[in-house]
């Protein structure tokens, strides 16, 4: 059979689009693999791409219409799992890329999903709470035959959470009858969410950092650590890797980036966020510096967990960091991969990084269906060894194939869904 063919013709040199990121990755890792030309085409293109127009009556008592997306981009391990991101930048390659990671990332965590991602292009700040629930309704009663418990099961992601997600149960509920609250996860605790979902993805942060921070010798009691983004997976996984006792030295969040090499009081500044409606504008506990700066701090562990692409071809040369743990998805860009590669930097990727968060969205997911619901220390205890054992798999890919741990976690993810799709066989 015919191998696979590049895809790089096609795709502009570095650029970086989220798609075309991930396609540059998995042309690698096809290789590695080599991978039939065919399978190669059913793996790259995502299975549905649905695209709706929303009409939602504002407050003004006028109609405004809301694009939005849910892509599925494979379902040969699963049902397909994945968030729905209310943003302004959302658009149809940054949902179709996102889908793709999320199919990587629940091979590598060994979860029985495939992959998919929802958004809906909108500025939640600018709009009521009523407003968001007509449009979360309205995403749902378009979505209502996409979704299902065995077929898609939306999570929440940037702008929306246990709100939104208790929404999309009732409206889901109501248009289909019965109570389905495995239909999403991330939901309230009292409508059937999961111990320890909150805080799932920091601690699988801190997981394969520690991991990570093993292989390489490296003493956390003895490292510094900087931190991009402040949010849920920011703070959180600051808060573990201090626990571990890692030297916070700055912290940053879209207002700008705080240093204090004697140390960041971590307590100090998440009181302070939680009182200054969630940012860290005038923090005093550190001296000001750019977001570009803190990713380029002489520390030992950096952790960008905000947004896409942070680390480019135009600051990787000067990062820094021994090791780089992506908290947010597509952090880094694949022309920044080849620099910081060569200059020996270790990068615990995202779809290995942050799977901690859909590993406990799979046990959320589980106890709806069967009933039973796991303590929080049952849930961390549990999450913790997948988090390991996918780290320790991906490791001896990349060993084995003598490559970077991004290049290890694509070839071992594409191998594993490619054997399904092969022994499935529907086509
Ligand atoms: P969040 O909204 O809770 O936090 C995002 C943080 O990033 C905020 O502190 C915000 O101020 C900061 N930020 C925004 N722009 C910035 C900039 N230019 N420079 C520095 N900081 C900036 O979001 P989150 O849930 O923590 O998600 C962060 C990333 O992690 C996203 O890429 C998301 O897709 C990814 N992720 C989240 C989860 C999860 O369970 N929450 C799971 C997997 C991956």
């Amino acid at each position: 059979m015919a191998k696979a063919k590049s895809l790089a013709s096609t795709i502009t040199a570095h650029s970086s689009n989220p798609f075309e990121e991930m396609i540059r990755r998995f042309d690698v890792a096809a290789k590695i693999l080599n991978l039939e030309a065919d399978i190669y085409d059913v793996m790259k293109y995502p299975a549905k791409n649905i695209e709706v127009n929303l009409p939602i009556m504002m407050d003004n008592g006028l109609i405004k219409v809301f694009n939005g997306y849910r892509v599925i981009h494979s379902t040969a391990l699963g049902p397909s799992k994945g968030g729905i991101r209310y943003s302004m930048d959302v658009n149809e390659d940054e949902v179709k890329a996102l889908a793709a990671w999320m199919t990587w990332k629940c091979a590598i965590a060994d979860i029985p999903y495939g992959g998919a991602k929802g958004g809906i292009k909108c500025d939640p700040s600018k709009m009521s709470v009523g407003e968001i629930e007509r449009l979360t309704r309205a995403y749902t009663k378009a979505m209502s035959d996409i979704f299902g418990v065995d077929k898609d099961i939306p999570a929440p992601d940037m702008n929306t959470g246990p709100r939104e997600m208790a929404w999309i149960v009732d409206e889901f509920s109501n248009l289909k009858g019965g109570f389905t609250p495995g239909i999403v996860t991330g939901k309230p605790l009292h409508l059937g969410g999961s111990l320890g979902r909150v805080e799932a993805t920091g601690r699988g942060v801190n997981t394969s950092a520690i991991c990570a921070m093993n292989k390489m010798k490296l003493n956390p009691k003895k490292s510094t650590l900087a931190v991009q983004g402040f949010g849920n997976v920011g703070s959180i996984s600051a808060r573990f890797l201090v626990e571990q006792g890692l030297k916070l030295v700055a912290i940053s969040d879209y207002t700008g980036a705080y240093y204090n090499p004697k140390g960041i009081d971590l307590a100090k500044a998440l009181t302070y966020r939680n009182s200054n409606k969630g940012n860290l504008e005038g923090f005093k506990g550190g001296s000001k510096l750019t977001n570009d700066d803190l990713l380029c701090l002489k520390v030992d562990v950096l952790a960008p967990c905000a947004l896409e692409n942070q680390i480019t071809k135009d600051n990787a040369a000067n990062v820094q960091a021994k090791l780089i743990v992506e908290g947010a998805n597509g952090p880094t860009t694949s022309a920044a991969d080849d620099i910081l590669n060569k200059k020996g930097v270790i990068v615990v990727p995202d779809i290995l990084a942050n799977g901690g968060g859909v590993t406990v969205s799979y046990f959320e997911w589980v106890q709806n269906r069967t009933g039973y619901y796991y303590s929080e220390e049952e849930i961390n205890k549990r999450a913790n060894n997948w988090m390991t054992k996918a780290f320790e798999n991906v490791w001896s890919v990349a060993q084995k194939h003598k490559t970077s741990l991004r290049i290890a976690a694509y070839v071992y993810a594409m191998n594993k869904v490619a054997t399904a799709i092969k022994s499935r066989g529907s086509y």
